[in-house]
Formats: structure tokens, C-alpha cells, sequence
């Protein structure tokens, strides 16, 4: 074993993977411009103060955290997610409202390192913030659902559930505790301890012991202000007209405590229940406040790379893109030649590779087949002094391109865009 190695929960990208991944970030980046959503880029480090502000029940917060001080005592962390950075950057500049942005990038949470959960991920994501239209949250939803479709995903589902304005929220969450707090002994000794920091998250609770208490619960739905119902039927109606199919999932609380009203999820229909969210989100009309803006509503999404690319795997979908590049420079002469050629290629938009240290014909050809290439241009002597190159066809389906030719280095980049 080598001496040093990535860290639990950290891996290398290597190629073709990390061009499979550039890709999906440049799918979610034309399906959110499409939309008129323009890239924020906030940094990987923040004063810990701000994302404390998702609040202090989430476990992203409380246990999660890579913080630390800085060298100037500054008590920073790295970011666990983007919606707070998103937030503080939206007061820091005061930018016109609706401001619609997406972002992309690694987010870190010491988690316990697993098939699809990571200490580094990537996430890609939008926020929205100063609208507090139903539609929106359509838009925002319908976007997500977009980007799945863009990458060939079909085995998505749409969960979606509203959390109520503050005040039903509180209502509701006063009478789940008493009614998880009636049955104490019932619960398990997880969801007491779960029901202490945050009873909503009871909800959350895969223990079969806890199945019966949570389906007996009381029901968000009950505790709704006409507002609060008329933006979740604003929702749902909107969802309808797009013809994009969901289901409500009245337990769905999700990880965040920042969440009013809508909240939804996208669940991978190929993927481990406990790891089958590829991403969710929802409205967070008091976070900006908390981070000492204007009461500002927001209504966003973050999903996981990661685990989206599992699913794509699973349905056999979105596989990483070829590389290979186009032509092959095999050059017996001492490499100089090939040093020069490649470059006019490159200089022309042809992608051209090269063998080093001047090895022999038959080693350079090897190299040449396993590139990808569709042709070698090889260069011997009698070549640079007729000035020419030969063109051999390197894969079996060019071959009826016709055999290898010889052709005029003045002729070549033409025959090239020609044969390619
Ligand atoms: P969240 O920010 O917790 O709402 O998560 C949004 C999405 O990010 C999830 O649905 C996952 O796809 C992904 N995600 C969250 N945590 C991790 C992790 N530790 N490793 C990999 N992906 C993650």
C-alpha cells in the first residue's frame, strides 16, 4: 500500500469518469440558462456563523461540520451545502430580485462513508430568491425534473408535501409531540432521542418498531392556514398543467430545518430506499432574514451527482462520453516531426496525440491503436523528404475509408476534415 491515500469518504475523479462528470455539469448548466438561471460561484469556506443558521437541529450542522479555526481565529467551515452561502451572498450584494441563479460544486459532511454518501460530494442546484409565487416553485421542480430527462433518466419520482406556513408548522409539530410523547415507550430509543431535537423528524424514521406511531401521527394536511393550502393546490395544480406526475408524501420533511411550505424529493426508482433521494428541496422564505437580510422568500433544489450518476448507471444511461482523440502521430524520424504536426493539428481543431522517446514503428503503432485514434499520420525518413504523411486507417469500421495513402503535408489538414 502506498504510503499516503485519499481520505475516508474522499475519492480521486480519474478520466473518463471526470469527463462523464463535467458533462453532467454542463447538461444541469444549459437546462437552468434555458430558464434564464445565471452560475453563482460562492467559496468552499464560510464564518461557521453562517451555515449554523440552517439550524442547529440539523444534523449537517451539529455533527457534520468540517470547521476549524482559522490562522487569523476566524471560525470557519467548509460549506455542508450551498442554499446558506447562497443567502448570505444575496444580502452581501443586494442583486435585483427575482434572483435566479444555479451552482455546482463539492460540498463536505463528516458522515459515515457509504455506497453513495461521501465526506466530499458534489451537488448541483438552483435558488430563487425574492418570489413567492406557487408557479415558481413549479418551475424550480419542473427544472429538476427536466435535467433527469436530459440525462435519459426515466425511473424518477416526484414526491412533494408542503410544511405549512410557520405557524401550522408549530401547530403541527406541538401535536406530534404529544402524540409520539402518548406513546413514549412505544417509540424507539433513536426516535426519542430524534423527538427531543426535532419531532418532524420522527416522521423520518425507518425502524419497523416506530411504523405504527408514525402512520397513526397527526397530519400536516389538517394544520394548514388557508394561505398555506392555497399555495400547495397552486403547486400541485401547476404540476398537473406540465404533465409532470408526483406523488404526496405528507412525511416528507427532509434533512433541512429551514423548509416552509413546499418541500419535495426525487427518489431514483433503481436505487436502495436508504439511499435512493437524488436530490430535493423546497422554500426557505426565513433563511435570508436569518442571515440579516430583508424577509425574502427562496425556493430552491441541490442534487446529488453521485447518486445520479448510480441511477444513470443502473438504467444504462448518460455513460461517459469518448475521448479518444482523432489522429495519432507515429513519427520514426526522432519525434521532432511529430512535435510540430501535432501542433498545427491541434492549432486546426483536430485532436492529435503522439508517441515519446523515440521508440520503434511497431511500439508507436500499439500506442496508436489503444489511443482511439481513427488514424495514424506516421512520418518515417523517406516521408520528410518527399514531404509527405501516411494516413492509415486505425479501426476496423474506417477501413472501408479506403487503404493507407500517402498525402501531401500541404494537402493534409483538408484530407483530414475530409476523412473525419
Ligand atoms: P441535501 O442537501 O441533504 O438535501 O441533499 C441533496 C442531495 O445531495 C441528496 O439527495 C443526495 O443525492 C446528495 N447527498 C447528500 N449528502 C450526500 C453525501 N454525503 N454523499 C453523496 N451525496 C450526498
Amino acid at each position: 500500500m502506498p504510503e499516503f491515500q485519499t481520505s475516508p469518504g474522499m475519492r480521486d475523479i480519474l478520466p473518463p469518469e471526470s469527463a462523464r462528470w463535467r458533462r453532467f455539469v454542463e447538461v444541469f448548466a444549459q437546462v437552468c440558462e434555458s430558464a434564464g438561471y445565471g452560475q453563482v460561484i460562492p467559496p468552499l469556506l464560510e464564518d461557521l456563523g453562517v451555515f449554523q443558521r440552517i439550524g442547529d437541529a440539523t444534523d449537517v450542522v451539529s455533527k457534520e461540520m468540517y470547521d476549524f479555526e482559522d490562522k487569523g481565529g476566524r471560525h470557519v467551515a467548509l460549506r455542508p451545502e450551498l442554499t446558506a452561502s447562497v443567502c448570505r451572498a444575496f444580502v452581501q450584494h443586494k442583486p435585483v430580485v427575482p434572483w435566479k441563479v444555479w451552482y455546482a460544486g463539492s460540498m463536505f459532511r463528516y458522515e459515515k462513508p457509504q455506497r453513495g454518501r461521501y465526506r466530499q460530494f458534489d451537488q448541483v442546484g438552483i435558488e430563487v430568491l425574492g418570489a413567492d409565487d406557487p408557479y415558481l416553485d413549479v418551475e424550480v421542480i419542473a427544472l429538476g425534473w427536466e435535467f433527469y430527462k436530459a440525462l435519459g433518466l426515466q425511473q424518477v419520482n416526484l414526491l412533494v408535501n408542503s410544511l405549512g406556513e410557520p405557524d401550522d408548522r408549530a401547530r403541527y409539530v406541538a401535536a406530534l409531540t404529544a402524540h409520539f410523547e402518548a406513546h413514549l415507550d412505544a417509540l424507539s430509543p433513536e426516535s426519542r432521542v430524534t423527538l427531543q431535537k426535532n419531532p418532524l423528524r420522527v416522521l423520518d424514521s425507518k425502524r419497523e418498531q416506530d411504523a405504527p406511531l408514525v402512520a397513526a401521527a397527526p397530519h400536516i394536511a389538517d394544520f394548514y392556514s388557508p394561505e398555506s393550502a392555497a399555495h400547495f393546490d397552486g403547486v400541485q395544480a401547476g404540476l398537473r398543467a406540465l404533465g409532470i406526475s408526483f406523488t404526496i408524501d405528507a412525511k416528507l420533511v427532509r434533512g433541512l430545518d429551514y423548509y416552509r411550505r413546499t418541500t419535495f424529493e426525487y427518489q431514483g426508482g433503481t436505487l436502495d430506499s436508504a439511499q435512493n433521494a437524488l436530490g430535493g428541496g423546497g422554500r426557505y422564505d426565513g433563511l435570508v432574514e436569518s442571515l440579516g437580510g430583508q424577509p425574502t422568500p427562496g425556493v430552491g433544489f441541490a442534487l446529488g451527482l453521485d447518486r445520479t450518476l448510480l441511477a444513470c448507471e443502473d438504467e444504462g444511461v448518460f455513460g461517459a462520453p469518448p475521448q479518444a482523440v482523432d489522429v495519432f502521430v507515429v513519427d520514426t524520424t526522432g519525434g521532432l516531426e511529430a512535435l510540430r504536426l501535432t501542433a498545427e493539428l491541434r492549432a486546426a481543431g483536430i485532436r492529435a496525440d503522439r508517441a515519446y522517446e523515440n521508440r520503434s514503428m511497431k511500439s508507436q503503432m500499439k500506442v496508436a491503436d489503444r489511443s482511439g485514434a481513427a488514424v495514424a499520420l506516421i512520418v518515417g525518413t523517406n516521408e520528410l523528404e518527399e514531404g509527405t504523411v501516411v494516413v492509415r486507417p486505425l479501426r476496423q469500421h474506417d477501413t472501408d475509408r479506403g487503404a493507407q495513402t500517402a498525402v501531401a503535408r500541404t494537402d493534409l489538414i483538408p484530407h483530414l476534415r475530409n476523412l473525419l
